[in-house]
Formats: structure tokens, sequence, C-alpha cells
């Protein structure tokens, strides 16, 4: 593997038990360090795409690539080591809402101990302060002490993030990570993603309705549409009308005329 093809996808399917088909011959790769946003209507396949990466979800064919190996037959060591490495960002925050803010942080650490020294909450001296400088990296350093369900829905993605920062992460996942919040926090959500990966170069996979919230992180944009992948530019290179081949369902299939208006590029799809 190369820098450029860090995560593979090789002509990879997902049917769900139901025969649901999720994701259909999905084939490209993410260089490390990308900001890479997936965009796509809701039930085009983003969030399945995601889950392939850390494993939430079993591909039915083809192969998805980290680091030059395939992990799609993961288990036991295998596994968790891959999910130390990837932190992952969910829409609802996904904290344990009675806990303090540092032990929400801290529980980012936990794939780095024992099953029993994370159950005692034995953490190290060390990973307390890196609570500390997690939750400074998102403003958040006087929240320490804090009940997370005291906390804004921002702040909540926020403490989120911290604990994604905490797994010393290769990649980042963050699956909707701003659908629940007003505009002003979302642009610090997705500042303090761009920051972990500016600072640290962790790739950073992000799935958003926005084009125009896609266009002003994003180093690059993939477009779903039905599982498949229907769409694949540099930020820089999209343009207003691309957005009929993301957000059409048929257009490019025969079954509507593309339309010859200008698509309302502010648009958040849901
Ligand atoms: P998105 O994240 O773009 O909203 P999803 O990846 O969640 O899309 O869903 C892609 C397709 O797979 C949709 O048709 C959805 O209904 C279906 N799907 C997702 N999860 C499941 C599941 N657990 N069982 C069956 N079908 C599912």
């Amino acid at each position: 593997m190369t820098d450029n093809n860090f995560i593979e996808f090789k002509n990879v399917g997902k049917v769900y038990p139901n025969g649901t088909v999720g994701l259909e011959n999905i084939n490209f790769s993410i260089p490390k360090g990308q900001f890479l946003v997936v965009v796509g209507l809701s039930g085009s396949g983003k969030s399945t795409l995601m889950r392939t990466i850390n494993r939430m979800h079993d591909v039915s064919s083809g192969d998805v690539l980290i680091d030059g190996k395939s992990i799609i037959h993961y288990k036991g060591k295998d596994l968790r080591n891959l999910r130390r490495e990837i932190g992952m960002i969910f829409q609802n925050f996904n904290l344990v809402k009675r806990s303090s803010v540092q032990r929400n942080v801290l529980s980012g650490r936990v794939g780095y101990y024992s099953t029993w020294r994370s159950a005692l909450g034995l953490f190290s001296a060390a990973d307390k302060q890196k609570t500390v400088e997690a939750l400074q990296r998102v403003g958040l350093g006087e929240k320490l002490y804090s009940r997370a369900d005291q906390l804004s829905g921002g702040q909540q993605q926020r403490v989120a993030i911290a604990r994604a920062f905490m797994q010393d992460p290769k990649i980042v996942l963050a699956d909707e990570p701003i659908a629940s919040l007003d505009p002003l926090t979302t642009d610090s959500v997705m500042n303090d993603l761009k920051s972990l990966n500016d600072d640290f170069g962790i790739t950073v996979i992000v799935n958003l309705h926005s084009v125009p919230l896609a266009q002003k992180y994003a180093d690059r944009i993939i477009g779903l549409r039905d599982g498949k992948l229907v769409y694949d530019k540099m930020s820089a290179d999209v343009t207003e009308t691309d957005l009929d081949d993301i957000y059409q369902p048929g257009y490019g299939e025969g079954k509507i005329e593309r339309m010859t208006t200008t698509a309302p590029i502010e648009g958040v799809v849901s």
C-alpha cells in the first residue's frame, strides 16, 4: 500500500439479511490524511459504507483494506486493535449521559487497558492528564467534572470528539455528526474534526447531507445513491449542477431529464 490508498474498497457489496442492498460494487481508495465527506440522500448507503471500515457491519462481497491489510475477516485481537485505531462519532453523541465528562472522555482509552482495569476505572495519571488536553482542544477544559447530560448538544458532540482523540486514532469516522445541532454549533464541531485532520494527519471521513458544508470542510466529496458510488471529486472542483448527479434519484439512468435550472445548493436534503 502507499499513502494514496490507505483505505481501499474493492468491489464491496453489502446485502442486509432482509435482502436490502446497502452497497453495490464500491471501488475507491482514500489517501492517508484525507478529509473525505460522503454525501447522499437518506438510505443511500452512507452509514453502511462507514461502518464497513470499523466492522460494525460486515461486507457481503469484495474486500476492505486498511494499510494494505484486508480487515473483513479480523477477529479477536486484530479486530480490537482495528477498532482501537478508529474513532467513531455518532449523530446522537453516544455518551454515557449520567457520567462525568472526564469519565466519558477517558473511556476513549479503554482499548489500551485490560478489561478489569478499565472496569475498575484504573486509568493512569498520564491518561487523566491527556483527558484535560483533549477537552482543552475542543474548548471544554472547564467541563471536566460536569455531568454529560448537563452539556448542550454541541458540547456533547465535542466531548465525543475528545473521546475519539483519546484513542490516538488513525481514522475518525463521523456519521451525520451535526444533524442534531444548530448552524453555529455545526461549525465548531466541523472545525474540531478538521483540526484533528490538520494537526495530527488523522484520516477523517464524515457523512453529511449538506453539500455546501461538505465543500467548506472536505478535501474530497464522494456521493452515494442507492448504494452506488455516483460521484467523486476534489472539493474545489465541485459545481452546483453536480448536485443533480447526487441528489436526483434516477438521474443518469434515463428515468428523468436533467434539470435545466440550478439545483438549490443551500438545500439540506433529508
Ligand atoms: P444512509 O446512511 O445514507 O442513510 P444507510 O447506510 O443507513 O443509508 O442505509 C442504506 C440502505 O440499507 C437503506 O435502504 C436502509 O434502509 C438499509 N439498511 C440500513 N441498515 C439496515 C439493516 N440493519 N437492515 C436492513 N436494511 C438496512
